[in-house]
Parts: C-alpha cells; structure tokens; sequence
C-alpha cells in the first residue's frame, strides 16, 4: 500500500470508526442532533461541522450506505451502476461529527430527547429531522412477490430492485409495458414517467417499438404539476405514443396471470385488469412512522410540521425540518433539499444566537425529465408551480446539454460540493444569468 493511500485514506476512515464505536456512554448530550444522514441531513451537517465542536454535532442515522438516488432513473435505463451510485455513510458525513450508527425510535420534544432502537437516549439543544420518505412496496398486494421473481415487474425507487429495471426491459419484446405513479406523495414526481420515455426511446433504438404498447397511469389528475412542462409532456407523449391514464391508480398484481389491476380514481369501484409484459412500479411512500405516528411533530398526513418558509417547526421553535420528510408543500426532489440547506442553515444558526430568522424558502425544486438517451426538459419551479428557470434559454424543451448536464455533472455537484455543504441550489447563478443584480 503506498503511503499516501495510507495517510489519505485508511487512516482518517480508522480514526472515524474509532470515534464512532468508543461511544460506551448510553446517555449522550449535543448542541445539535441531525436525524437522518441522507441527502438533506449530510448537506446541513456539514454546514454546521465547520461551526460547532465534534461532540456538539451528532448525527443519528443507521444505514451502511448513502445512495444518489437521483442516478437511479439512469441505472434502470442502463446508464451507469448502482455502485457508482453509493458511497459508504462514513465518507459522506462530515469528519467533525460525531456520527451514532442507528435508528430513532421516539421524538420527546417536550423534553428534548431522541430515543434510538438500540435503547440510547440522545439530549440535544437543537434538532434537524431529515428522515425523507419510505417505499412502502408492501402496500400493494403481490408487488414484493412480484419484484423477486422474473416477473416483468420492477422498479427504480429501491437500491435492491433498480437493476432489474435493466433487465426487464432488454427482455421486452411485445405486449403492454405500464409505468405508474402512486396515490401518494412521492420523492421526485417526474421520475415514474422519465423511465417511461426511456423505455419508449429504448425499443426504438433496437427496432421493436410497434410491437409494445407503452401506457403511463398516474394517481394523478395531471402528467405534472407545472403547466409549462405538462403542455412539453402531453405533446412528448402524443408525438411518441405513450397512452396516459389520470387518475389511474395500481391497486395489485396478479404475479402468475402477469396482470394488474388499476382503479378509476374518480369511480372507485371501478376495477380494471390488464395484462402486462413490463410494469414499472413507483410505490406508495410515507414518512417513517416515527414521525408520522407522532402527533407533536407531525401534521394530519403525517410530515413534520415546519412553518414553509423558514422550515422552522410550527411549535418547538429548536426543531427544524428538511428534505422529504418535511410538510413544506415543494416537489420533494434533492434539488428542493440543496436550497432548503442554506436556510435551515441560517435559521437555525439565528434561533441559537437568540437573533430573528433571516431567511425564507420560496419553494424551489427542480426535475430533470429525462425524455430519451439523449434529452431532458430540465424543470425549475417554486411554491406557486411557475417557472424558475436557472439558464436564459426556454428549458421547456428536450436539450442534449441538460442530458448531459443531468449524467455528468449534477453527481459531481452532489458528491463534491453539495455533501461538503457548499451548494445552495442554482439561485446565484441563475441570478447572474439573467443579469439580476438586485
Ligand atoms: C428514482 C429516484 C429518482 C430521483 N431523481 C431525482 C432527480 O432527478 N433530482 C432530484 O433533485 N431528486 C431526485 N430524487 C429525489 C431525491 O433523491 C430525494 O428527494 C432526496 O434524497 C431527499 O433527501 P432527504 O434527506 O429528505 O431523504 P433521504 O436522502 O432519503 O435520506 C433520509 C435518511 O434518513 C434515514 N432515516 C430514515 N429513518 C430514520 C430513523 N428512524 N432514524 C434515523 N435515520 C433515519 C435514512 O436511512 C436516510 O439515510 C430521486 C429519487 C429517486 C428514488
């Protein structure tokens, strides 16, 4: 082994997982407890390690692996691999934290108190939950089965099934291919129809379009929610001949028939069966029930309940929330968290110098709809669903840059700087842009 490995590598990852396991102390105390070491939770604890005493930020978070799960859609489509998409949860968090390898179980917040399965008790001053959301594939009756058997069923939301996305579709000849959307939230709403349009551009490619019949049925009463980019989706889908379906709901698949069966939305009673040779599946999600079954620091649909501006908790005034898991009403994307960081950041360093909260989130998000292997309509919104484009050109188009723009250099951005905690979104750039000088 060279030394410079060595010295660079091995040696800081030793002294890490030497700081983690010589934590024997049941009972820990810090200024500041970041819950979830995700997307949202990396990028915001990262901000506050260059601030605060390795013993005064700690970060609860039980996974192994951290997963760019913005690659997947890529990955399905046989684009890049799940490993490129992972890294190891120790290299992404910050040196300067302490980093509790496990679960929350209970929220106390009326006594400032983080419980962990494996029965730790963690008292924090200040509070960051960024939990995200659960796939529940269990929810829809004979999908698990469905998912671990040839089946023609997949689906890119997991780690565990995103390569047999792949493999269904290099074995996809004829017959009907579905892609649907749930009847609930979920993290990124534009990717259950971007696997749709690679897929679609996929049996072009290799000369067998006409014989599947590509459908995309969504919960949904809209292809998407911001008018500029569902006016460029309806044209995509009736220009290719994708069907959609609205208000289509997946209800449960027969494994062995190989049939699915969807109901009307607006008629509930209103079953249909149809016989599929693929079925992308994106399923219902939720908050883990730790937040969800806690009625202090949820709301109704189960979201921690922040005010949307400041991301600031409607009641405990030291909790704040980011990404997924939040009740912010965004497009949950990793985009949404990349802005939300900076003003959790601001916020919660005002709240712990007893000053007023300085800054507000206006809602941004953005979604690559990747449409082919070689295009994206690259969308750019806020919380009133207009257009906050960061180029000066109409991205309500299918461009190869943004293609490019999406495979290549959004997960250097992730990895390199929004990680380290130094990437707010695009709102800078987008200001320079459009020579907004204000
Ligand atoms: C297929 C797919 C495509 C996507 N495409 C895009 C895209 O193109 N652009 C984009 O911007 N976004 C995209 N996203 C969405 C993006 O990945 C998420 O919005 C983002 O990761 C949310 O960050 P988060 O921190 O809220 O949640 P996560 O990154 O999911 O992190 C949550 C963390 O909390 C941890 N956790 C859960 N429960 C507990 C507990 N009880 N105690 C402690 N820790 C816990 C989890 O282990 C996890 O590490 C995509 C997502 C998927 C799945």
């Amino acid at each position: 082994m060279n030394s410079k490995f060595l010295y660079r590598k091995v040696l800081p990852l030793t002294r890490r997982t030497f700081s983690i396991n010589s934590i024997i102390n049941h009972n820990h105390s810090c200024k500041l407890l970041v819950v979830g070491g995700g997307t949202g939770g990396c990028s915001v604890a990262a901000k506050f390690a260059k601030k605060l005493k390795k013993n005064e930020l700690f970060v609860l978070e039980p996974s192994e692996h951290h997963y760019y799960q913005p690659l997947f859609t890529l990955i399905g489509a046989g684009v890049g691999t799940v490993k490129g998409a992972r890294r190891n949860e120790i290299e992404v968090l910050p040196e300067n934290c302490t980093w509790l390898k496990d679960n929350a179980v209970e929220f106390d917040l009326k006594n400032n108190q983080v419980k962990t399965s494996k029965g730790d008790t963690i008292q924090y001053e200040f509070l960051l939950v960024a939990v995200g959301l659960e796939t529940r594939y269990d929810k829809i009756p004979g999908l698990l089965e469905a998912l671990s058997l040839p089946s023609g069923v997949c689906s890119n939301y997991s780690a565990k099934y995103v390569n047999k996305t792949y493999e269904v579709l290099q074995n996809l000849k004829d017959g009907n291919a579905i892609f649907t959307f749930p009847n609930s939230p979920v993290k990124c709403p534009g990717a259950p129809q971007k696997i749709c349009y690679l897929t679609e551009h996929y049996l072009r490619k290799k000369g067998i379009r006409k014989d599947v019949k590509i459908t995309y049925n969504t919960s949904l009463g809209v292809i998407f929610g911001v008018k500029t980019y569902a006016d460029a989706l309806w044209k995509i889908c009736k220009e290719r001949g994708i069907n959609v379906n609205l208000k289509t709901n997946l209800k449960e698949i027969d494994v062995f028939n190989k049939e699915a069966t969807f109901e009307n939305l607006n008629i509930p009673e209103e079953l249909t069966k149809v016989k599929f040779s693929m079925l992308h599946v994106t399923p219902p999600m939720c908050t883990p029930e730790v937040v969800g079954n806690n009625k202090e620091l949820s709301n109704a649909e189960g979201f921690v309940e922040v005010e949307k501006n400041t991301l600031q908790h409607c009641r405990y005034k030291n909790v704040f929330a980011i990404g997924d898991c939040s009740s912010t009403p965004n497009s949950k994307t990793a985009a949404a968290a990349a802005a939300q960081s900076n003003v959790v950041y601001h916020n919660l360093s005002a709240v712990m110098n007893g000053s007023n909260l300085s800054l507000a989130y206006d809602g941004y998000a953005s979604c690559p709809l990747i449409t082919g292997y070689n295009s994206c309509i690259l969308a750019e919104f806020d919380y009133n669903l207009s257009p906050l484009e960061t180029f000066p050109f109409r991205q309500d188009r299918e461009l190869l840059s943004m293609y490019l723009l999406k495979k290549n250099f959004m997960p250097s951005l992730y990895w390199h700087f929004m990680l380290k905690g130094n990437w707010n979104g695009p709102a800078t750039f987008r200001k320079l842009m459009h020579f907004d000088f204000k």
